[in-house]
């Protein structure tokens, strides 16, 4: 069964860290959580005004980040230790677990700079697991071309037998960059029960005669998602994901459970205790 297009939520711009401006579709707004997604921001500007002040030293804790880089590179350092650049094509995926701090400073190629990232909520019983990170380069991402051009990216999750490098994250998610040229239909099935959206970032699409749409567009239930792109042709994340049916507290870089957890993460930063270690 199709699953129908139940909500078109038009990104929002949003300054973030040291002044960032970006797109904001999931997180805060008219649509503040697509369990298991937080947050998807979409960032991008020929100006580096726009993006150069970056995010300076932060913390996170109860989540997992993807950051999935279009053009220009973050420079970033954690205190796991980790330290090293992410450009065009990359992917940098972060379990903040228990607790991580760490830096994002994007950097102009020829002036532009262009990414998404991603939250993903972990589970209540994985919420102060140790925190962990990778880094997957643009060459480890398998890119499916099929006979009508469209070109698959996969990230995370499995299409047609080829499988995204981004795994073990809790809630399973698809994570694909999908390419339909004008006209083109886009079939893709997706597994029944999980949440899923496309962000279309350029062009349009529209579903049996609705549309175009651009932007963020939730689906309902069934088993797979079929769009044409439009007259200009059609970029886009699909990205699915287990519904985690948890309640949230959220509290800017932390989501937690419940408000208490929210409390503790505030005085541990305030005590120094913030940041995971191991037992020792
Ligand atoms: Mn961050």
């Amino acid at each position: 069964m199709d699953r129908e297009v139940i909500d078109v939520v038009e990104p929002r711009w949003v300054l973030e860290g040291a002044g960032v401006r970006l797109r904001r579709s999931i997180g805060g707004g008219r649509l503040d959580y697509l369990d298991p997604f937080l947050l998807l921001d979409h960032f991008g500007s020929d100006d580096p005004g726009d993006y150069l002040a970056g995010f300076p030293m932060h913390p996170h804790r109860g989540i997992e980040t993807v950051t999935y880089m279009l053009a220009g590179e973050v420079d970033h350092r954690d205190t796991l230790g980790n330290e090293g650049t992410i450009g065009p094509g990359d992917v940098q995926w972060m379990t903040a677990g228990g607790g991580i701090m760490h830096e994002e400073m994007p950097r102009p190629r020829d002036g532009h700079m262009e990414g998404f990232q991603l939250w993903v909520n972990l589970p209540a019983a994985h919420k102060m697991t140790p925190p962990r990170y990778r880094e997957i380069t643009a060459a480890e991402i398998p890119l499916l071309e099929r006979k009508d051009g469209v070109g698959v990216r996969v990230v995370a999750g499995e299409v047609d037998g080829l499988v995204g490098p981004v795994r073990d994250i809790v809630a399973e998610p698809t994570y694909l960059d999908v390419t339909v040229p004008a006209g083109v239909e886009l079939p893709q099935s997706l597994p029944e029960g999980e949440n899923a959206f496309v962000y279309v970032f350029r062009g349009s699409v529209e579903q049996g005669g609705d549309g175009p749409h651009a932007g963020l567009l939730v689906f309902g239930a069934g088993d797979q998602v079929r769009l044409r792109a439009g007259e200009d042709g059609a970029r886009l994340l699909l990205v699915a994901g287990r519904p985690l049916g948890e309640p949230i507290a959220r509290y800017g870089p932390f989501v937690m459970t419940t408000r208490d957890e929210i409390e503790q993460a505030l005085r541990d930063l305030r005590d120094g205790t913030f940041v995971w270690r191991p037992e020792p």
